[in-house]
Parts: structure tokens; C-alpha cells; sequence
């Protein structure tokens, strides 16, 4: 099951590189083990050539379990997320041009959607008619700080799917590795149409 888990986050690591999301070592990913571990990437490793020994088992404070590994600097935003949500089994976070780029446009603290076919990709979502609220949290080199900004804002409305880092990337997660793909895939076409309707009005 573990290598299973840990096979995840490789496979995804190197379709995530393919598209071209997670440059020059940037981003990271894990998945659920349990209540209270997951495995996370390593920090400073390239995500497209990732290998068994490049993932972490942290507990939900973020602490390393058994490795004398770094983790991810965005580990606690990870475990936060896993501590939220029971249902979320796998997160992934991405450095792409697109959802760096957007998240500068848009001023307000939510990137707001609709009319897309493609919200169809998101959980839940059965037309373009509905109008889909994505969360741009301030970016900021204090991870405990951006964790606790990911808290409060889900205590006063719970996220699905994902959240943009303005000026920085995309997290989107799902209840498998599965789900967290279509999610992250979706988020980023959904992204870039959008970016593309934003320029075609100026
Ligand atoms: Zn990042």
C-alpha cells in the first residue's frame, strides 16, 4: 500500500514536470498514509526525476518521521490540509506560469469562475452555469504564517479543490492521487482560459 502511495506521488511527479507545472525544482507533493502521516517530497529535488528515496514520511505538524531528509519548505501547508479535511488523500502544488501569473491579475481574494465547460472537471460540479469561488492567499516566505492564513480562512468557508498563492502557484488536492490530477489539471486549463479572456479585453 505504502509503495503504492509513494508510486502516486512519482508518477504524478513526472506528469506534472511533463506539463511543464513545477520548474527548476519547484513544487511539491504527498499523499495520505493515515490519520496523522503522509508522505511528502523532499526538498531540492528536481519533481520529474523523483525516486523512492526523495519522499518524507511527516506527521501533521509537519515533523519528520524516520529520515534525515529535509522536507518540502511547504510541507505544514500540506499537513494542514490533511489535518482539515479526512477526505483529502493526496495534495499537489505547482509552480506554473499560468496560475503565477493569474493570481497577480486578480487584485480580489477570490479568483471567481464560470461559464467554463471544463468546472465540470472539479468535484461536484455538474454545469458551466454555476459560478466557482477559487482562494488567493497572500504569498509569504513564512510557512507557519501561510498555513495559518489557509486555517482561518477554511474556518469561516471550507475550500474545495484548490487555492492560488498570488504570485507563486496553485495547491489543489483530491480524495486520491487520482482525483488530485483531474483537479490540478483542471484548475490549470480552467486557469488559462481565463488568463486568455483577461488579455483579449484589454
Ligand atoms: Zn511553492
Amino acid at each position: 500500500m505504502s509503495e503504492l502511495l509513494t508510486h502516486s506521488i512519482i508518477d504524478a511527479g513526472r506528469w506534472i514536470d511533463a506539463q511543464g507545472w513545477c520548474p527548476a525544482t519547484g513544487g511539491n507533493f504527498s499523499a495520505r498514509i493515515d490519520s496523522s502521516t503522509a508522505w511528502v517530497t523532499a526538498s531540492g529535488r528536481h519533481k520529474g526525476a523523483l525516486t523512492p528515496d526523495d519522499l518524507i514520511k511527516v506527521d501533521f505538524d509537519g515533523q519528520v518521521i524516520d529520515s534525515a531528509l529535509t522536507p518540502s519548505a511547504e510541507t505544514l501547508l500540506h499537513t494542514a490540509l490533511y489535518a482539515l479535511d479526512d477526505n483529502i488523500g493526496a495534495v499537489l502544488h505547482t509552480h506554473s506560469v499560468t496560475s503565477t501569473v493569474l493570481s497577480r491579475m486578480v487584485a480580489a481574494d477570490y479568483l471567481t469562475l464560470s461559464g467554463y465547460e471544463m468546472q465540470k472537471s472539479l468535484s461536484g460540479n455538474h454545469t458551466h452555469n454555476e459560478q466557482i469561488g477559487i482562494r488567493i492567499l497572500e504569498n509569504t516566505q513564512d510557512m507557519r504564517a501561510l498555513a495559518q492564513q489557509l486555517t482561518s480562512t477554511w474556518a469561516r468557508t471550507p475550500l474545495q479543490w484548490g487555492f492560488l498563492v498570488r504570485g507563486h502557484g496553485l495547491y489543489a488536492w483530491g480524495r486520491d492521487m487520482k482525483e488530485a490530477r483531474r483537479h490540478i489539471e483542471g484548475l490549470e486549463f480552467l486557469f488559462a482560459c481565463e488568463r486568455e479572456m483577461m488579455l483579449l479585453k484589454k
